[in-house]
């Protein structure tokens, strides 16, 4: 089976992704990872996707689209992977579902989505606190997981920080980028019934829901 994590950031997918791996034995691949690695080995398309980002420019689609095939080609994930971060457009799903559908025609694939209000993650992110010891980077956050001492971080004891990113402003505009470039990209797995969307209380919440409706779907 063939996972494709949806949601826009501060949902939890990178997290919630992690533990399915784990809980269903998938690789979990996340498209900065498999980026390093093409790079780190100095393949062709790793080679060609650092010219661009050392210029700053973005990589355009069939130089991505070359590394996630060649990656989805290898034997560790001939029975299905977990994908965090790709696909981002309309354009790239429907190559990467056309690809999966010819190379491994006896998985399933379905893309899903955490579908959590913006207010909510906005107060999430605003809650979040990171430690200053940059060797540490423990992320605790007031409402879910608060440092057991005040503004101290429980491994390390440095102080906590809260990251200039993490303002409300800040994720107000990451959110309203995400909802616009998202919209087409559900839209194509809507249309062809392989979305399934949770609105998530929490981690352990969105793991069992996801796990249920898999297992209906399998
Ligand atoms: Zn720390």
């Amino acid at each position: 089976m063939y996972i494709v994590m949806l949601g826009a950031p501060g949902t939890g997918k990178g997290t919630i992704g992690k533990i399915l791996s784990q809980d269903m034995n998938l690789k979990h691949l996340s498209t900065g990872d498999i980026f390093r690695e093409q790079i780190s080995n100095q393949t062709e398309l790793g080679k060609k996707a650092e010219g661009y980002m050392k210029q700053g420019l973005l990589v355009p689609d069939d130089v991505t689209m070359g590394m996630i095939k060649a990656r989805l080609s290898e034997d560790d994930v001939a029975d299905g992977a977990i994908l965090d971060g790709f696909a981002r457009t309309a354009v790239q799903a429907k190559a990467l579902s056309e690809f999966l559908t010819e190379k491994r025609p006896n998985q399933s694939q379905i893309a899903i989505e955490l579908n959590v209000p913006d207010d909510v993650i906005v107060k999430r992110l605003a809650g979040r606190l990171t430690c200053s010891n940059k060797s540490c980077g423990a992320i605790y956050n007031l409402e879910t997981r608060p440092p057991k001492e005040k503004g101290i971080c429980d491994i390390c004891g440095s102080k906590l920080v809260k990251r200039d990113d993490d303002n409300e402003e800040t994720v107000r505009k990451r959110l309203v980028v995400y909802h616009q470039n998202s919209q087409e990209l559900l839209d194509f797995y809507k249309g062809n019934n392989t979305l399934y969307s949770v609105c998530p209380k929490n981690l352990d919440e969105a793991v069992n829901n996801i796990k249920e409706h898999l297992k209906g779907s399998n």
